[in-house]
């Protein structure tokens, strides 16, 4: 059976370090982190989680973009694990949304990402797939690659103006 896991948070060092390469996909200790975090995001209404987050310094993360009640205009998709994920190429145009981060709690910013992204990665049945994401889904992969590298989304706003709490968020964009 799949387990909640812990949310570490801003200040936990794990998050600001470089995750390490996967070597086995297909380990009992990957699948089981991967239905965990599967279970984990989905239960705190994330569209996505990568394992830095869970305290696990490993390459890998989770992009499940669904509505939700942090998310309420998010595009639906399979939950898919993307492990040793890489960005092969991207758009010259980069857009500002809006993010905000389970390890954050309260807080949301504005980011500017590539609009469109090329992207490589493994997944948990060890094959090796190549994608284009666009828009909302390319800025959650982008978001979570950042983590597997120790940045957070409020080391990518251009100006701490562009930060606010969530309670002021909901207000401005009531779901
Ligand atoms: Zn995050």
């Amino acid at each position: 059976m799949p387990e909640l896991l812990e949310v570490i948070e801003l200040g936990n060092p794990i998050l600001r370090q470089k995750a390490q390469l996967v070597q086995d996909v297909s380990s009992d200790r990957i699948q089981h982190l991967v239905d965990n975090l599967m279970m984990t995001v989905k239960e705190a209404n994330g569209v996505g989680i990568a394992a830095p987050q869970v305290a696990q310094s490993d390459r890998l993360f989770i992009v499940a973009s669904r509505p939700n009640l942090r998310y309420p205009h998010a595009p639906t998709m399979e939950p898919t694990a993307m492990i040793n994920p890489h960005m092969l190429a991207h758009s010259d145009e980069t857009v500002k949304g809006w993010e905000g981060c389970l390890s954050i709690p309260g807080l949301r910013g504005e980011v500017p990402r590539y609009q469109a992204i090329e992207v490589a990665y493994t997944g948990r049945d060890g094959k090796q797939h190549k994608q284009a994401l666009t828009d909302f889904v390319a800025r959650i992969f982008q978001h979570e690659l950042d983590h597997l590298d120790g940045i957070v989304f409020v080391d990518r706003v251009e100006s701490t103006q562009d930060l606010i709490t969530e309670r002021e968020y909901q207000r401005l964009f009531p779901g």
